[in-house]
């Protein structure tokens, strides 16, 4: 039996070590909290998913919470006008729907999951030492740390990435009694010029549903904003206070709103990052690097859960194809590229948004307004990125899609 240490329980680490146990391998996972801890400490993300990382899941059989958890059917995007009204509005339907479970939820549903069916777990923070004892006793090492330090061992992919510093100040806020989106219930995404983004959609969390509030300022603007909260009822107060302020009609539905708990709140910022996806010990064993670890993008497109999900999948396809071969440092590097031929395309339109949009990026969102074909070509992208090459980042290929759709129509 294959022994296989996956370090870090999260959303690549424990879709892959469920994944790979139901195969029949001998996986332990390494995690730093215990079920209990993660569902009593403080929300890691806003975990939107669309449906075909849904489905990957759904397809092993794990999407425990899947009835229980509000859907969400399309996307409406926003741009605030001069009047506290909305200078360019569309919506349309995704082709299926999306969720977002918390990840306290997840996580700690899943590690139990996992030892209920005999897995092995070591609770604890694997320092680079344990990674060498691991790499000793397994056949295969895997990091999925997300933002844990440990990925420091991973070298940045200096050609690869695009930014070496935080590109928007975040913030979540995961509420009660909000009032409903009207039409259908949609990711509902409000740029604000300049200044950052917001969005907002239905979730499951500790206590049932809830709406989550995910804020993107751009560094040093007024979204940037979070450095003197001190309160998670000051937190709630600035989220209200963005809203009244730069989208009165999103304000509208937050009179009313309550923190689903104290710990319902993060603030924070990173680097969007590619990382070198072998990691070779001091022994000269290799370890392989999954999700967030080498290929980490900021939420403004809530990729993130999907991609690594993405390459848990990958990895868990090239891990079974590999049968009894070793697990060398160029099957690694292999098995990284085929993730990174779909990741690319992610980071590559996630980074778009990051800075100041061309003009084909501005002419596509406006013409969405008008054409609903091209309003639902966009919405269903989120589910499949690539799909965005090439008309998303070349000018005359936008020009000619908007033209086609626009015949169509
Ligand atoms: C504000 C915000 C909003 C987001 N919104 C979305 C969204 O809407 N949609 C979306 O798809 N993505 C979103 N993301 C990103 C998404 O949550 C992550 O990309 C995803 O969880 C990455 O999965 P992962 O398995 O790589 O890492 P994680 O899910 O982060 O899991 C890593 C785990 O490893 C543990 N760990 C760390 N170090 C160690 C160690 N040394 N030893 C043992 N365990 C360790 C951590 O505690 C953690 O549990 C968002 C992120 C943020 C910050």
């Amino acid at each position: 039996m294959r022994k296989i240490a996956i370090v870090g329980a999260g959303q690549a680490g424990l879709q892959l070590a469920l994944g790979l146990q139901q195969k029949g391998y001998a996986v332990t996972v390494v995690s730093s909290r215990t079920p209990q801890q993660i569902r009593a400490g403080r929300v890691s993300s806003s975990q939107f998913m669309f449906d075909s990382s849904l489905q990957i899941e759904r397809d092993l059989g794990i999407n425990f919470w899947e009835k229980e958890c509000p859907t969400t059917e399309g996307i409406g995007f926003s741009i605030p006008g001069p009047d506290g009204g909305r200078a360019l509005f569309w919506e349309a339907k995704l082709d299926h729907y999306g969720q977002s479970i918390d990840q306290r939820v997840k996580f700690a549903g899943w590690l139990e999951e996992f030892a209920k069916r005999g897995g092995q777990i070591i609770y604890k923070e694997a320092s680079a030492q344990d990674l060498e004892e691991y790499a000793r006793s397994h056949d295969l090492v895997i990091v999925a740390a997300g933002k844990g330090e440990i990925n420091q061992l991973f070298t940045r992919d200096t050609a690869r990435s695009t930014f070496d510093q935080p590109m928007r100040a975040l913030a979540l806020t995961y509420v009660k009694k909000m009032v409903p989106r009207k039409a259908f219930t949609a990711v509902a995404f409000s740029l604000i010029p300049g200044l950052g983004e917001y969005f907002v959609f239905p979730a499951l969390t500790v206590s049932g549903p809830c709406e989550i509030m995910v804020f993107e300022g751009v560094p040093g603007g007024p979204m940037d904003c979070w450095q003197d909260v001190k309160t998670p009822q000051q937190h709630l107060q600035r989220s209200k206070e963005i809203l009244a302020k730069f989208l009165p009609w999103e304000a509208e539905r937050c009179q009313e709103i309550e923190l689903t708990d104290d710990n319902g709140i993060l603030a924070g910022r990173f680097a969007p990052t590619i990382r070198k996806p072998v990691c070779k010990l001091p022994s000269g064993k290799t370890i392989l690097g999954m999700g967030d670890v080498v290929v980490l993008n900021d939420p403004i497109t809530g990729q993130g859960a999907n991609t690594a999900c993405k390459c848990a999948k990958v990895y868990m396809d090239c891990i079974l194809e590999r049968g009894g071969k070793p697990f060398d440092a160029g099957w690694m590097q292999q098995t990284f590229e085929t993730f990174y031929s779909y990741a690319q395309w992610v980071a590559k339109w996630t980074n778009s948004l990051l800075t100041p949009p061309p003009p084909q990026v501005l002419q596509l969102m406006g013409a969405a307004s008008q054409i609903p074909k091209l309003a639902s070509l966009i919405s269903n992208g989120f589910n499949n990125p690539p799909a965005y090459n090439p008309w998303w980042f070349d000018a005359a290929e936008a020009e000619k899609l908007i033209k086609r759709l626009q015949a169509d129509n």
